[in-house]
């Protein structure tokens, strides 16, 4: 069902007061896997609400309205709704009986057009108000269901979620319920991203592909809707297939996952340690990683060596390779790397340098940076040019180091 909920009332047109009713609608129907596609206003103008239905109709299946069930002269919306779909409007006894009573307890004296309020479109299942005067109601026609509901939100509410909900729920057969899960990446722009799977995010439905940047990471949730779970974390499991295949060096991880989380799962895995070296980051891995429970079994400890004579003096780095290439180079975060690993005798040494800026340092731009990462085997560095303030410069490179480990 895709469905559309048009509000109707000049005072939302003139900004007299939101729209709240079409939020709590729309998040009460993502609940139950109904899709909504389209919020619309009308004023309460009988000819401009007529063309609202029709064009709803054209693209809609399941049309929600709120407000102008009221007994004014501007409540029109019945009226209007019942001409579009050439339907009478007729007497509902109980409803009547329903408004006397109303009228009898709350201590008022009825009018004749409070009776206006008893008009239900022929067909109608109504559902009564049990909070104020005028019931609700839905009728299916053309293949197309429309449900009817009254403005005020004290009103609006109690009745969707006790008559709406159970009525869509068995409409649709069995009890949809959503499933949702989160992807995470890393070193991949959201607008880069949402590019790469455009094809995939337009065709697709079932599950919804929802892209979201936060810090220095993007996510997608997906989200299924089915009546069966197994059924459904099969249609995740499908998707997630397709969006891995196509930035699959971009993936690292589900939900509550983080890099560091999952770096500390696989040294543990691997019953391996690590120790670090850090220039440019002044110490920002080694506070990350310690932030974790359980970094005690993997992480050795690590080294500041923010000044070049730190660098000879504690990991030895040769003023040869300092004078010839600089300490913001991909020789010195190997060199880094491969002596903190030895001198800590773990299984593997990482290292940062670089230019957090904001000024140029050895003629080398803010935001040039080398990753070295040292094992028994080999010593490898990753460069990064990257963008942004002085702390997001050190962030972004320290999340870079749990992301080419994690690799
Ligand atoms: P009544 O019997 O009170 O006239 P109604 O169904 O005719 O109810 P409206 O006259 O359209 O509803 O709106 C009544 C009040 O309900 C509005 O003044 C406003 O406070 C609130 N209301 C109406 N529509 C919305 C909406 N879309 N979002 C939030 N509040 C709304
Ligand atoms: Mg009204």
């Amino acid at each position: 069902m895709n469905a559309e909920i048009i509000a109707v009332g000049s005072e939302l047109l003139l900004g007299q007061i939101v729209n709240s009713n079409a939020q709590f609608i729309s998040k009460n129907l993502a609940d139950i896997g109904v899709n909504v596609y389209y919020h619309t206003v009308a004023g309460d103008n009988a000819n401009r609400l007529a063309s609202v239905v029709q064009n709803a109709k054209t693209r809609s299946d399941l049309l929600i309205f709120t407000g102008g069930l009221g007994p004014t002269k501007d409540d029109l919306t019945k009226e209007t709704i019942a001409a579009v779909f050439q339907k009478e409007l007729v007497h509902d006894e109980l409803s009547l009986q329903y408004i006397k009573n109303y009228f009898v307890q709350s201590n008022r004296q009825m009018t004749p057009n409070n009776e206006k309020q008893a008009l239900i479109i022929k067909d109608s299942i109504v559902f009564p108000n049990e909070n104020g005067m005028a019931p609700g109601m839905a009728f299916t026609d053309e293949g197309i269901t429309c449900i009817l509901l009254p403005g005020p939100p004290s009103e609006m509410k109690p009745m969707f979620q006790k008559f709406v909900v159970p009525y869509l729920e068995s409409k649709s057969g069995a009890k949809t319920k959503l499933y949702s899960r989160v992807l995470k990446f890393f070193g991949i722009g959201e607008s880069t991203l949402e590019t790469e799977l455009q094809d995939l995010i337009e065709k697709q439905s079932n599950p919804t592909i929802a892209p979201l940047a936060s810090e220095h990471e993007v996510t997608i949730r997906l989200t299924a809707a089915h009546s069966d779970q197994k059924e459904a974390e099969n249609l995740l499991d499908e998707t997630e297939a397709k969006i891995v295949s196509k930035t699959s060096s971009y993936f690292y991880g589900y939900d509550l996952d983080t890099l560091e989380r999952c770096l500390i799962d696989s040294l543990l895995q691997k019953k391996a340690t690590i120790a670090s070296a850090e220039s440019l980051t002044g110490g920002l891995f080694s506070k990350v990683i310690t932030d974790i429970p359980g970094a005690s079994s993997i992480f050795k400890g690590g080294a500041v060596v923010y000044s070049n004579e730190l660098k000879q003096t504690l990991l030895h780095v040769p003023v040869s390779l300092l004078k010839q290439h600089g300490a913001v180079s991909k020789e010195c975060a190997e060199w880094m790397a491969e002596k903190i690993r030895t001198l800590t005798d773990a299984d593997y040494g990482i290292s940062f340098t670089g230019v957090a800026g904001p000024d140029k340092q050895e003629e080398k731009q803010a935001g040039t940076v080398y990753i070295g990462i040292s094992n028994e085997s080999e010593t490898i560095s990753f460069p990064l040019q990257l963008a942004g303030t002085r702390n997001a410069i050190r962030e972004r490179t320290v999340k870079y180091g749990f992301f080419f480990m994690n690799q």
